[in-house]
């Protein structure tokens, strides 16, 4: 009976350590996956931009201060917590203001992407944001991309800039700056990020062809049901049947 205690205690215990440091380490490997991300899709030039996961409801992980992210290793990357506190070998990003109240005030947020992608950031330096030129416009939650006045970076009023644009939003636009786009996790983050650049772009592109036509409220909240009640913009088609797989090219060779 001695000897069964310990191996009890032990067989409990090891399998709650190996989990949180897994997820820890899974977490680690996402922010840096992101950080890749931003280069591979075009939406970050260097070391600009910074990514940040959450870990649970006072802590997250975040891309640290001025590395390649070629070479960032999970070790690179801190933890922080909503004290403004940092662990790790490596600082966090200069932006951890606005990352840290973001997590503070949205509980459904998971991760944090900003990025100083091209279109969005020529857009944002004339201080404009997306209109409702286009349906896609609906994915970060509303009827617009707002675009939050200048702050300098880093600062606590860019942090309070950036909350108030991104009211009952995902994404918004930074004046003379860049953008910053919100996520369950950093590959949805990451996709909007992108989704946000490619809106940036058209919306550059329509206003050289002249007067660009907005579509109206009703229509935004008529869009804004559909991504909201289907969850996404591809969703499935009620009228739309799947009659099995697609036997064409086997018939299509005849008997023999
Ligand atoms: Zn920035």
């Amino acid at each position: 009976m001695r000897r069964r205690k310990p191996k009890t205690t032990r067989s409990i215990r090891k399998p709650v350590r190996t989990g949180r440091a897994a997820k820890n380490g899974a977490l680690r490997a996402e922010v840096i996956a992101a950080c890749r991300g931003l280069t591979r899709l075009g939406l970050t030039y260097g070391t600009s931009g910074n990514v940040s996961v959450r870990l649970d409801a006072q802590r997250f992980f975040i891309s640290p201060s001025g590395t390649a992210y070629d070479a960032l290793t999970p070790a690179d990357v801190p933890l922080m917590d909503l004290g403004g506190r940092w662990f790790g070998r490596r600082r966090p990003s200069s932006e951890w203001r606005f990352h840290r109240d973001i997590y503070a005030s949205r509980n459904h947020v998971g991760a944090i992407v900003h990025t100083h992608s091209p279109r969005a950031t020529s857009l944002a330096c004339t201080g404009r944001g997306i209109p409702a030129f286009h349906y896609m416009v609906a994915v970060a939650g509303g009827a617009d991309i707002r675009c939050a006045p200048y702050h300098t970076f880093g600062t606590q009023g860019l942090s309070d800039a950036a909350l108030t644009a991104l009211k009952d939003r995902h994404a918004c636009l930074l004046a003379n700056h860049g953008v910053i786009a919100l996520g369950e996790d950093a590959r949805t983050a990451l996709a909007l990020a992108g989704e946000v650049e490619n809106l940036a772009a058209q919306y550059c592109a329509a206003l050289v062809l002249g007067e660009v036509r907005l579509l109206d409220e009703a229509e935004m909240r008529r869009v804004a049901e559909k991504f909201r009640t289907y969850g996404k913009p591809d969703a499935p088609d009620p009228d739309l049947l799947f009659a099995g797989p697609d036997l064409s090219h086997t018939a299509a060779r005849g008997p023999r």
